[in-house]
Parts: structure tokens; C-alpha cells; sequence
């Protein structure tokens, strides 16, 4: 398969072949035909897919024949991604991609100065990435009028849902014309997705890469059973074991991320954490270093990863076993981007048996033993009578050798 036979233009298969792009991923085959033609489109498809340009490409495309320029404050395209990380990725790529026409983009994100974006919505933009919570406090404040804005393009909606955007995305889709072109992108397919799809999407064309839930198969993905305590310890053997590669860690909580960043950085490993306490300056640096591979182990947490796309990531750690089943999926997405191979490890505790059962579940198939043996687990009322009942010198034991460590990490 090639770019040439999707409908581009010369110009941008121009712009394609700068970005070091060979050959579209099934995404862009898939997606750019129908979006150049001007269907609605539902893409279920993780970030690393290729998904940026999958839209992105035509959406230039469609602009740049348009030819007008946009009035003060109007924005002709709106793409709303769930955090800021993503929210400049996207807007990097398509930056990518407008050398030679007459475009421009605008940010809109929390964590910076909402002024400053006053002032450069004052002048109107094609191509406004924006994160919701912001964008709405800019209508509020009505600097943006998104009146005239043909095209509307919804970044890891799931995300979003799960943020708990789906008031401001209804609200801000409300605002834009009911004649417009709408492209949804999500990784997994709950069930409110289908909600969002039929209230926002005109005869969408679906296009599915991977089935949702399943992570590539050139991730090679792992689980070591291991109690709480010893975590930090097998973590550091594990990194030792692949000195000159990128790991990104991902943990529970934010207090975790940091306890365990300074654990690392205290072995003279080179690491920084991501997560909602640092600002965004922190964590532009941070992601900076990382990317330039100054740093090489970055801890996370779950909605500070979100959209990370650094090519060079070999291993994802899941330090603690994510909630929601489908974060993993996110999570390992960050590995084995755009045809590259990954290794994502999973650190399971007793306590995390279920989380891991759940894991497996949506994603349709045992995870390989690479070190421990399965928690046995007892079903959940007959464990719940034991805790409440003898207490058991076991539990306090595993109390407190986690609580020890946890110093530790
Ligand atoms: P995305 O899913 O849009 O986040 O893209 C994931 C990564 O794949 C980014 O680093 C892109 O630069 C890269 N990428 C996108 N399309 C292609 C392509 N056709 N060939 C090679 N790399 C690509």
C-alpha cells in the first residue's frame, strides 16, 4: 500500500514524506478515502496506530482547498483531546503537515495562560486543539465562536468519558453548526460510546484496526507475581537488565509516582515523574528529557500518560495493576508504536489478582508468567469472612512489609 493512491495532493504527499512516513498504517488506508469525501467517520483505534494523520491529513487537505480565512475568533476545525499532553502531539503533527499552505493552528489547554489565548483566538485559527475544561471556560468568556466550525474531531473520546467530560463535550458540541463533519476516534467501545456516536455522527463510516480491548501483537506482555514490598526491588533488576532503552513506569497514585521516582533516582537511575501535582511546565521538561532520552525511566500515572507518544519507548511497567481494566490497554499502547516491538510487564500483588483477572478478560487471553506463581485467591465472600474474622498473621505480616517498603519506594 502506498500514500499515493488515497487522494493527497501532492503537496502533502510531499509533507507525508518529510514526517520519514513510507507507507499509511491500516488506519490512514482506511480512514483518510472516506474523510477526504466528507463522511463522518468512527475510528476505534489506539494512539500509536497512526491515527494523527489518519485525520489529520485530510483535514488539511479539505481546509487548504476552502481557501478563506477564518474571521476573528472562529475556529473552521475543533479537535478536543482529554489531556494537554495529547492536545500538543496532535498539534505538532499537523504542524508537520502545513508547510506550504496558508494554515495555522491554536492551542487551547489548562495550565497556561488563559490571556495569552484570549489574545490568539482574537484572530481566528483553521485548526483550533483544544482540551475541554479550557475551551469552555474561553466560550464563557466568549473569545472563541465556534459558529462557523465545519469540522469536529473527537480525540480518545473514551478518555474523555472516563475524565468525565461528557457534560462539556454535549455542551460545546451544541455550539457548533449541526452541518459539519465529524470524526470520533476512541481506543475502546463502551457502552456510552455508542450514545456519543448516534447524538454526534451523521452516517458515520466505521473503521475498526485492531479489535478494541486487544493490544497489538508485537507487544510482548508479561506478569510477574511479586507482594507490594518487594516491587521497587524487582523493578531496578528489571531496568538494570536493559540499561540503554526507555521505560515508562506506571503507578496508582500520584504520591506513589513520586515516592518511587526519588527511589530510583536515589539507585542512580535516571528518572522523572509525570503526574496531575507537578505543573505544566514540569511536565512539558519532564516528557522533554525523556523524549531526548536524558532521562530513561519515566514514572506516570494514568491520565498524565495519556497521548505520550515517544517512539522510542522498548517497556511499560505497570507498577501497580490499573483499576480499569481498559487503562491497561492505554497503558501498553504506549510501547510498540507505529510498527515498532514493546515489552509491557505487569507487577501483580495478591491483592491485585482481580484487577488482573479483569485485565485478561477484555483483553481475550492469559498474560505470560514471567517470574512468581499465581495468587491463590479465595472467592471474595469467604476472603472477606477471613479478614474480618482471625485476622490472620499472614495479612498483618503483608501489612507491614509493605508498609515498610513503602518508605522504601
Ligand atoms: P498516533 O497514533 O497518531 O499517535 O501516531 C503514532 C506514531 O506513529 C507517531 O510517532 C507518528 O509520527 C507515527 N506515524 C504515523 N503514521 C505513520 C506512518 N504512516 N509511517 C510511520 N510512522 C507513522
Amino acid at each position: 500500500m502506498s500514500f499515493d493512491t488515497l487522494g493527497l495532493t501532492p503537496d502533502l504527499l510531499t509533507r507525508v514524506a518529510e514526517q520519514g512516513y513510507t507507507a499509511p498504517t491500516p488506519i490512514q488506508t482506511e480512514a483518510i478515502p472516506h474523510v477526504l469525501r466528507g463522511r463522518d467517520l468512527m475510528g476505534l483505534a489506539q494512539t500509536g496506530t497512526g491515527k494523527t494523520a489518519a485525520f489529520g491529513l485530510p483535514l488539511v487537505q479539505l481546509l487548504n482547498a476552502a481557501g478563506r480565512r477564518p474571521a476573528p475568533k472562529s475556529a473552521k476545525a475543533l479537535i478536543l483531546a482529554p489531556t494537554r499532553e495529547l492536545a500538543r502531539q496532535i498539534s505538532d503533527t499537523l504542524n508537520g503537515f502545513l508547510a506550504q499552505t496558508r494554515l495555522n493552528t491554536a492551542m487551547v489547554v489548562g495550565g497556561t495562560s488563559i490571556n495569552a489565548q484570549v489574545k490568539r483566538m482574537s484572530r481566528g485559527t483553521d485548526i483550533l486543539v483544544a482540551t475541554p475544561g479550557r475551551l469552555l471556560d474561553l466560550l464563557d468568556r466568549r473569545a472563541i465562536d465556534l459558529g462557523q466550525t465545519q469540522f469536529l474531531v473527537l480525540d480518545e473520546a473514551d478518555q474523555m468519558l472516563d475524565m468525565g467530560f461528557i457534560h462539556a463535550l454535549r455542551r460545546i458540541a451544541g455550539l457548533l453548526p449541526r452541518k459539519r463533519q465529524t470524526l470520533l476516534f476512541s481506543a475502546t467501545m463502551p457502552k456510552q460510546m455508542a450514545e456519543i456516536a448516534a447524538a454526534y455522527l451523521t452516517d458515520p463510516v466505521r473503521v475498526e484496526v485492531a479489535p478494541p480491548g486487544r493490544a497489538a501483537d508485537k507487544i510482548a506482555q508479561s506478569v510477574h507475581f511479586v507482594p507490594q514490598g518487594e516491587k521497587s526491588a524487582l523493578l531496578k533488576e528489571l531496568l538494570s537488565g536493559h540499561p540503554n532503552q526507555l521505560a515508562l513506569v506506571f503507578s496508582r497514585t500520584k504520591h506513589g509516582a513520586e515516592r518511587l521516582m526519588k527511589s530510583l533516582v536515589a539507585a542512580g537511575f535516571a528518572a522523572d515523574s509525570i503526574h496531575g501535582n507537578k505543573n505544566q511546565n514540569q511536565r512539558d521538561r519532564a516528557l522533554a528529557a525523556f523524549r531526548q532520552g536524558r532521562t530513561r525511566v519515566l514514572v506516570a500515572t494514568d491520565v498524565a500518560a495519556r497521548g505520550i507518544d515517544i517512539p522510542e519507548v522498548r517497556h511499560v511497567y505497570n507498577y501497580d495493576l490499573p483499576n480499569v481494566a481498559e487503562n491497561y490497554v492505554h497503558r501498553i499502547g504506549r510501547t510498540a508504536r507505529a510498527g515498532a516491538h514493546g515489552a509491557a510487564i505487569a507487577f501483580c500483588t495478591k491483592d491485585e489478582m482481580g484487577a488482573l483477572r479483569d485485565i485478561e478478560k477484555v483483553m481475550g487471553r492469559g498474560i505470560e508468567v514471567a517470574g512468581g506463581t499465581p495468587w491463590a485467591v479465595e472467592p471474595p465472600r469467604k476472603q472477606q469472612a477471613q479478614k474480618r474474622g482471625n485476622g490472620g498473621g499472614g495479612r498483618r505480616r503483608s501489612r507491614s512489609r509493605s508498609g515498610g517498603q513503602r518508605k522504601a519506594a
